[in-house]
């Protein structure tokens, strides 16, 4: 019998806030809220364009502070399993939304960046952000305008805390990929540096992906989220035999 695992990392993507009121990105026509990718989340978009790109963000900012946007029981099961496990566990999000430590996740990373931030271009330091960020506003270390941007990682960039990530698949026993359509590198690959050190790995998404985890569930995350991860913590509390 497969002993219980002692080192979980978890990935989710934007699938696993849907049910908070946040739209996914729709990869079959390449829109983020009706905006082509390339107009707000690329470099060159910022280039060409910055009020553009700083108003996309400013309203995914107001959107994520309006008190109808909450945590789902997804954001809760995940909080409430790290919590009860008493092994390694790491969740990776690509969402640039705070849903998660809203839920009480704490050992969490944002390879995407986070949507209440913003960084310095110069000296790439990072501030929070709750108002809106605009051409004008003033950086806090230059004390000049124009050095601001949102702290996103755009298409073509690198993602962030990617040493600690490699590391964490590399020793895992499971990894789950939560609500991601597995469209966007390096997240996409993940699963198979978790396969390749033998690691079970588990798809808990909305429909298929083609993704060629050894397990699959599909449903809201709102429901198979909470089955699973309450399944899993009655596995490892289980007395071994
Ligand atoms: P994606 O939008 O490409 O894919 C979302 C996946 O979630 C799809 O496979 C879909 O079938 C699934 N899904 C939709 N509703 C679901 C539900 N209720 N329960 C379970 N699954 C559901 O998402 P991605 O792979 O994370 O890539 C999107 C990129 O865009 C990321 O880089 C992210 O930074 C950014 N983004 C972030 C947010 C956010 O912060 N909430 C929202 C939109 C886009």
């Amino acid at each position: 019998m497969r002993s219980p695992y002692r080192s979980i990392v978890v990935l989710t993507g934007a699938g696993i806030s849907a049910e908070s009121g946040i739209k996914t990105f729709r990869a079959a026509d390449g829109l983020w809220e009706n905006h082509p990718v390339e107009e707000v989340a690329t470099p060159e978009g910022f280039e060409r364009n910055p009020p553009l790109v700083y108003e996309f963000y400013n309203q995914r900012r107001r959107q994520i502070l309006s008190k109808e946007i909450k945590p789902n029981p997804a954001h809760t099961a995940l909080a409430k399993f790290e919590h009860e496990f008493d092994g390694t566990f790491l969740l990776i999000t690509q969402n640039i939304d705070n849903l998660h430590e809203r839920a009480g996740s704490e050992n969490l990373l944002h390879m995407h960046g986070e949507i209440l931030k913003m960084r310095c271009r110069n000296s790439q330091l990072v501030f929070d952000i709750h108002e809106d960020l605009v051409f004008d506003t003033t950086c806090r270390c230059c004390r000049s305008a124009g050095n601001l941007r949102p702290h996103i990682v755009w298409f073509g960039e690198m993602p962030l805390h990617m040493n600690q990530i490699n590391q964490a698949l590399q020793q895992c026993d499971l990894f789950v990929a939560i609500g991601t359509s597995g469209n966007v590198y390096p997240a996409s690959g993940f699963y198979q540096t978790a396969k390749i050190r033998s690691a079970d790995t588990v798809e808990l998404n909305l429909e298929p992906t083609g993704s060629t985890f050894d397990e699959h569930k599909y449903g809201q995350a709102s429901v198979v989220v909470p089955a699973y991860f309450e399944g899993l913590l009655a596995t490892v509390h289980a007395p071994q035999g």
